[in-house]
Parts: structure tokens; sequence; C-alpha cells
């Protein structure tokens, strides 16, 4: 199956009976951005920017890792690259923004991974800017986490993505990279250290 073939509006199935919403084997819920962008906002302001961001960041990657399994086993992909291709179809789907990849390498065999990509529409980005000025450093954090929890899932390898540009920081979209953890310099120690356990695969 290609990644384009994907369709979750076929596959999500609403049990209206006990009210459970399912995608294969996980549980799903339809939330409000703006109330996760309130929530998000009290947790800065409880418990520091640091903090948040670490949370935020594991929220993602448990996100991400969880879509990659059940990717791996629901379907017949044709290559690497359209079980790849299946995490910015899902980003998109779920109303995250809309992701594209600009740059893949892969070669789930050989451990072989680098994946640059760009997204548009941002909603952690809007919802960052509701509440604050522009950010020093990128605040898609879920979004981010999200990349590193669906690659190291896919992979079965520690993987982590670094966002490079972001609205929550001025600028018109955000962009990201994807490598194998190991490949990573120090830019990345924010991000090993806030995975810790999670990279254990
Ligand atoms: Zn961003």
């Amino acid at each position: 199956m290609k990644a384009s073939d994907f369709d979750l509006v076929r596959d999500l199935k609403f049990d209206l009976e006990r009210g459970i919403t399912t995608y294969g084997s996980d549980r799903m819920v339809i939330l409000h951005a703006d109330a996760l962008g309130l929530l998000r906002y009290q947790i800065i302001e409880e418990i520091g920017f640091e903090r948040a961001r670490e949370i935020f960041l594991r929220f993602g990657f448990r996100a991400g890792f969880s879509d990659a399994l059940e990717m791996k086993v629901a379907y017949d992909w044709d290559t690497d690259r359209d079980l790849l291709e299946m995490a910015p179809r899902l980003h998109t789907y779920q109303g995250i923004c809309r992701a594209e990849t600009t740059h893949v390498e892969i070669d789930i065999d050989d451990g072989r991974l680098h994946v640059k990509g760009h997204w548009y529409n941002s909603y952690e980005g809007s919802q960052h800017r509701m509440f604050y000025e522009e950010s020093v450093e990128p605040v898609c954090w879920s979004q981010i986490g999200y990349a590193a929890g669906y690659g190291t899932g896919m992979m079965n390898a520690p993987v982590i993505s670094v966002e490079k540009q972001c609205i929550g920081a001025g600028h018109e979209y955000c962009t990201m990279e994807s490598r194998i953890a190991d490949e990573w310099g120090e830019e990345a120690d924010m991000y090993r250290e806030a995975y810790g356990d999670l990279l254990d695969v």
C-alpha cells in the first residue's frame, strides 16, 4: 500500500453506543485546539517553560511511537518511505499542521534515516503566540516529539528530531530534521535528556 492510499476518515471507528472512538487498537479523543492551548499555557505558567517543554516533548513522543507501531502492523506498505510518509500524513489528518517531507533517506534494515520537512499552520505554534510574544526558540514541542516517537517506533532504534525554525519564533512556517539519535551532536542534547527512558527500544 502507498501512503497516498491511506484514508483516516474511512478507518476511524465511532462506537456511539459506548462513546469510544478507535483507530485500530488505539482509543482516540478529539479535542479543541483552544482548550489544549489553554492547558499548555497553564502548565507553562505553573511549572515553568523548560519543565513544560519536557512534558510536551514526551507527550508527543508517546503519540508518534503508538502511531508508528499501529502503521507497521495494520498495513502492508510498498516501501519504507511509504511507512515514513504516514507520519506527516497522520499529522495533517489530525489537524496538527500541514506536514510535508522535503528530503528523505530511509532504509530500515540498514538503520539509515535522514529526513527534513516543513510544517505549515502548526496549531501548537499558533497557540503559543496567543499567549506569548515571539519565542527565542522553537515551541512545537508535542509535534517534534511526535516526529521522534514515530521515527523511533518505525526504525526500532532511537531517533531524535530537531525543530529548526518555528512560527512560534516568528518564522513563516516550521521546519524539522530527523536523524538516528547517535548521529546528532549537542543540538539534540535537550531532546535526548527529555526523552530519557522513552528512547530505550
Ligand atoms: Zn513550530
